[in-house]
């Protein structure tokens, strides 16, 4: 049974969530389930302000004594300047999900990328040496190329609406020992290509407004490869439906959420995340 969180008192510790809006956020529950089950006198808030306000919001960390954050759309570019010190990660990947504090300075970290890489190794797929379509070369499809290629991704293509945003991508974060390459959307139905892909992962919000998802024939995909999708919603999102229906294994974008709070977690309290916990907090589970 998940423990009762622990009453607030004078002495605990304040983590919060920069963002708006805020209120569909899950990383309150996820992260107060852990405050609870470690027994730790912290707790996890919703901070919602506005770009008008971002930079006095975070600079009232140091005034208030909160100890670290979470930074959520719209911020995570705004976030980067307000750091006193970046992350390699961070300043790799363009945007800032995580605040916390080191040696008295406020620093900057992502760890989407790195979340995106342990959800794929919690569903037993290794990144290194993988061939992988990215579907998307928005914010997140930054970070999920960027946990990839620190993974060892071998073969990565990025596919976009618009082409050389998939380019600058692409140049951005290339590097000697891994092929990314960028493409427009018909590669989706690309039988050659799409039978040597072991990993697809959409990176748009295309199906969130009950619109079909893009034309993308799933058929063409080897039977192992996994289809990840970064949104969620209460029923499987149409990009991993049309996967579920063809067979192929699936993963919902909370498995993303869970472990890049799990990583946020150690940054915000030393202690290593109790990630079955925080799973459940978020209504899933962790395979195996
Ligand atoms: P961005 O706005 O930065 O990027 C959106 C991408 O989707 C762009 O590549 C855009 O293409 C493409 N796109 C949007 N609409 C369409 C369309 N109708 N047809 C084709 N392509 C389209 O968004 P993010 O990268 O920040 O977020 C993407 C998704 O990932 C969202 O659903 C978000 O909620 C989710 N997410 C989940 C996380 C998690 O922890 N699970 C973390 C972060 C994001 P173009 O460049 O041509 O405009």
């Amino acid at each position: 049974m998940a423990k009762k969180p622990a009453a607030v008192e004078g002495t605990t510790k304040v983590v919060g969530i920069f963002g708006d809006p805020v209120d569909h956020s899950l990383s309150p529950r996820m992260h107060n389930a852990a405050f609870a089950e470690l027994e730790l006198d912290y707790v996890y808030v919703p901070l919602r302000t506005n770009r008008r306000n971002l930079k006095e919001a975070v600079r009232s960390m140091r005034a208030l004594g909160i100890v670290g954050a979470n930074v959520t759309v719209p911020f995570k570019r705004d976030a980067l300047k307000l750091a006193q010190r970046l992350t390699p990660t961070a300043k790799a990947i363009g945007a800032v999900n995580t605040l916390y504090f080191d040696d008295k300075r406020l620093v900057g970290d992502n760890t989407d990328g790195v979340g995106f890489v342990d959800a794929l190794a919690a569903h037993g797929l290794r990144a290194r040496k993988k061939r992988v379509l990215i579907i998307g070369a928005g914010g997140s499809a930054r970070a999920v190329l960027h946990g990839l290629l620190e993974a060892g991704a071998a073969d990565v293509v990025v596919a976009n609406r618009t082409l050389s945003r998939a380019a600058q991508l692409a140049r951005d974060l290339s590097r000697r020992d891994s092929q990314v390459r960028a493409a427009r959307l018909d590669l989706l139905d690309d039988f050659d290509f799409l039978e040597t892909r072991q990993l697809v992962v959409n990176c748009t919000p295309v199906g969130l407004k009950g619109e079909t998802f893009l034309d993308y024939d799933v058929d063409s995909t080897p039977k192992d490869c996994l289809h990840f999708d970064l949104a969620y919603a209460e029923k499987p999102t149409p990009f991993l439906a049309m996967a579920a229906s063809r067979k192929r294994p699936t993963v919902d974008g909370r498995y993303m959420l869970l472990f890049q709070g799990a990583a946020a977690f150690k940054s915000f309290t030393g202690r290593r995340a109790p990630v079955a916990v925080m799973a459940k907090a978020l209504g899933i589970k962790l395979p195996g």
